[in-house]
């Protein structure tokens, strides 16, 4: 059997969905037995001409979401070619944690970063421009779109392999289901069809809450359940797959396996929170303040995939 033509891109993300490849470590000797790397920025000296003149690929794996137009012409270039394509990170598969800077415009994402973000020195408030003169001539950079977008808002996408970045285990999972090329399926999950609740060992006792608490406040019994701790962990709404390994290093999940069979990740937190917090008040955003970012807290990667990040006015506009 001839080896699978894969191609690796990094769109907007923070570059650990590439090292999270490398975490496969030796086992990554055996993967390459079966495919060859045609195409990996991050690894290897490309140039967009090459992309362009690569004949049809078998395998296109991206991570990172769509934030700039680079990123959208790239992914659907990669789709135009690859018989099949991966969402490889909660970025690519959700939106991912920049998802938020959808909570409000473009420019006032700029005016952040650039101007008032603590450790950042700007005074003259230089942002990025699209084009700039050089000595050498002119530099283009790639405009960022209005919305960051999880990657099938630009492209079909056949397998989704969720987290932040995705554990070892679904990695070569993802592996062997393309070198063995039995398709399965559109919008096929790498991971469980479960939830990280179905994966935790600790112990659920009252299955209630009085109200809810940081972290920070609290000495934490390492043998309970956090939610029953007055703690917010995202496991009940969160995809599985990853063996809940921050829960059992003593951290609450925070939601990078994605959402499970519902279109909305953080409104399914809100119904789990529901049935948990006993309260005379009906529930209300009263019972959440001890959250502080509540958006932030039951939308950390899921925002731009999200039914209210759908319905974000941005601008004055509608989305
Ligand atoms: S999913 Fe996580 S590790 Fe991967 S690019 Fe996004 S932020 Fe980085
Ligand atoms: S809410 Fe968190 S701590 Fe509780 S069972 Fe689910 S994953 Fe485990």
């Amino acid at each position: 059997m001839s080896k699978l033509k894969v191609a690796v891109y990094w769109a907007a993300g923070c570059g650990g969905c590439d090292v999270g490849l490398l975490d496969v470590n030796e086992a990554l000797l055996e993967v390459l037995k079966d495919i060859d790397i045609v195409f990996w920025p991050v690894a290897m000296d490309v140039k967009y001409k090459d992309l362009e003149s690569l004949p049809n690929l078998d395998v296109a794996i991206v991570n990172g979401s769509i934030r700039n137009e680079e990123n959208e012409h790239i992914v659907k270039l990669l789709r135009s070619k690859a018989r099949t394509l991966v969402a490889f990170g909660s970025c690519a598969c959700e939106g991912g944690t920049q998802g938020l800077a959808n909570l409000g415009s473009k420019q006032d994402m700029l005016k952040t970063v650039y101007e008032e973000t603590p450790t950042t020195g700007n005074p003259q408030a230089v942002k990025p421009s699209r084009v700039f003169k050089a000595p050498e001539g002119e530099l283009y950079l790639p405009d960022i779109l209005e919305l960051n977008k999880p990657i099938e808002s630009v492209a079909k996408v056949d397998y989704y392999v969720s987290g932040c970045p995705p554990p070892v285990k679904l990695i070569l999972r993802l592996f062997q289901i393309l070198t063995a090329g039995n398709a399965q399926g559109p919008k096929f999950y790498i991971g469980s069809d479960k939830s990280v609740c179905d994966e935790c060992r600790r112990e659920r006792v009252s299955k209630t809450v009085q109200s809810m608490n940081r972290l920070y406040r609290r000495a934490l019994d390492p043998e309970k359940c956090f939610l029953e701790q007055g703690l917010l962990c995202m496991g009940p709404a969160t995809r599985g797959g990853c063996g809940a390994k921050c829960v059992e290093a003593n951290v609450p999940c925070g939601g990078c396996g994605g959402r499970l069979n519902v279109s909305d990740q953080g409104a399914r937190m809100i119904g789990a929170l529901g049935s948990i917090l006993t309260t005379d008040e009906p529930i209300s955003i009263g019972a959440l303040e001890a959250l502080k970012d509540p958006v932030g807290a039951l939308y950390k990667y899921c925002f731009s995939s999200s039914l209210i990040g759908r319905g974000v006015r941005v601008g004055g506009g509608g989305r």
